[in-house]
């Protein structure tokens, strides 16, 4: 789940991590009274789920509170990345003399969380990353130990950060990780960390991811969650009681059982497709449930082809080609379904479809490949 930057500046600030002054206001005029209450110059910054919201133009100077009320009115309402400003940010800006980048995420081929320093910071670390990863120091934590002085030590001048900057850092990296671990997030950032003229060390910018799994008992964090967030298409699903996670291919996925989906999801992709969602249709295989699974993958306009991957155990196959029949012939379909049906009674399910438009398939991999081909050439 994530949460925005003044939230976790807001979490971060009882770690005793320093942020700057401000506070968030959701017109105008709110973010020019609490300019005029700052008393100097300002950030605006707009509050939505993605970062790059400095390359899109929702992060702006004012020097005075008039102009903090025009920035603000220009960027509420800004759509950036599909998602509508509702609320700034206005804090006390930095003189900004270096920027640096600190980050905590879960690496899990390392089983370990892993931490990252760059004295490369600010709005284009993502080509540092891609380009001169060297400039991004790394260090694995044992989960058992956490974080010691020393490891700060060595990130802070593996990344070549200031001299002055090195002992603040190692202040700001285990509060970090505090944080982090507290919180149960999986991802906490601080970009850019910046070292001010004057010497000082603040948090101008902060990510938390919040684990999903974990929200059970991070209940008051659990309710910073926004509607807006959540894909319109995974809020459908969930509406109608499916579990469903939406991808980026354009495959769409049906399975009974999540381990059977996600095996699914590996092998379409080792023969070279892009699946679009997961989608466990569960036990039972009437009818109505087919059409609401299907009805929800198509929903998905990126969707060129379907695959639906039936393992008959107490679910008979040919219950399921029944349903699966039934609801195809009550709906306008238009991409080619391909179906693997084995199990009890597989005969007479795969009897069943012969004569229809639906594509029958003896394995998952010959299933796979043909959705592939299918979507590839249509
Ligand atoms: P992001 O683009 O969504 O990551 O938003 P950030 O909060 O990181 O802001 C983007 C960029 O705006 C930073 O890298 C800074 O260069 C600039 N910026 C942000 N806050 C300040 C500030 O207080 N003072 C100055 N001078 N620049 C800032
Ligand atoms: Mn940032």
């Amino acid at each position: 789940m994530k949460i925005h930057e003044y939230q976790a500046k807001q979490i971060l600030a009882k770690y005793k991590v320093p942020i700057p002054a401000g506070d968030v206001a959701s017109t105008p005029e709110e973010a020019e009274a609490i300019a005029a209450r700052l008393g100097k110059r300002v950030v605006i910054k707009a509050q939505v789920h993605v970062g790059g919201r400095g390359k899109a133009g929702g992060v702006k100077l004012a020097e005075t509170p008039g102009e903090a009320k025009v920035m603000a009115s220009q960027i509420l309402g800004m759509n950036i990345k599909g998602l509508t400003v509702e609320k700034v940010l206005v804090e006390e800006a930095a003189d900004i003399a270096e920027e640096y980048y600190l980050g905590i995420t879960v690496d899990r081929a390392a089983r370990r969380n892993v931490v990252m320093v760059s004295a490369a910071g600010g709005i284009d670390i993502e080509e540092v990353a891609a380009t001169a990863p060297e400039k991004i120091a790394k260090l694995h934590l044992d989960p058992a130990i956490g974080m010691m002085d020393f490891h700060t030590r060595i990130l802070a001048e593996e990344a070549g950060l200031n001299p002055a900057a090195l002992r603040p850092a190692s202040g700001f990296l285990k509060a970090l990780y505090k944080a982090y671990v507290d919180v149960d997030a999986s991802l906490a950032e601080i970009n850019p960390l910046v070292l001010t003229k004057d010497g000082k060390l603040i948090a101008t910018d902060a990510k938390i991811n919040i684990d999903d799994n974990a929200l059970f008992r991070q209940k008051e964090l659990a309710e910073l969650r926004e509607q807006q967030e959540e894909d319109p298409i995974e809020a459908e699903a969930h509406r109608r009681g499916l579990t469903y996670v939406r991808l980026d291919g354009d495959i769409g996925i049906l399975g009974n059982g999540a381990g059977l989906v996600m095996t699914t999801l590996d092998v379409v992709q080792r023969e070279g497709g892009k699946p679009a969602n997961f989608l466990d249709v569960g036990g039972g295989a009437k009818a109505e449930q087919v059409t609401n699974a299907l009805d929800t993958v198509l929903l998905d306009k990126n969707v060129k082809g379907v695959l639906f991957n039936i393992f008959g155990g107490i679910t008979r196959c040919d219950e399921v080609a029944k349903g699966i029949l039934e609801a195809t012939a009550t709906m306008n379909i238009q991409v080619p379904i391909v179906i693997r049906l084995t199990g009890t009674r597989e005969k007479e399910g795969q009897e069943l479809l012969r004569g229809s438009n639906l594509i029958p398939a003896a394995s998952m991999q010959e299933a796979a490949r043909k959705i592939v081909d299918l979507v590839e050439a249509p």
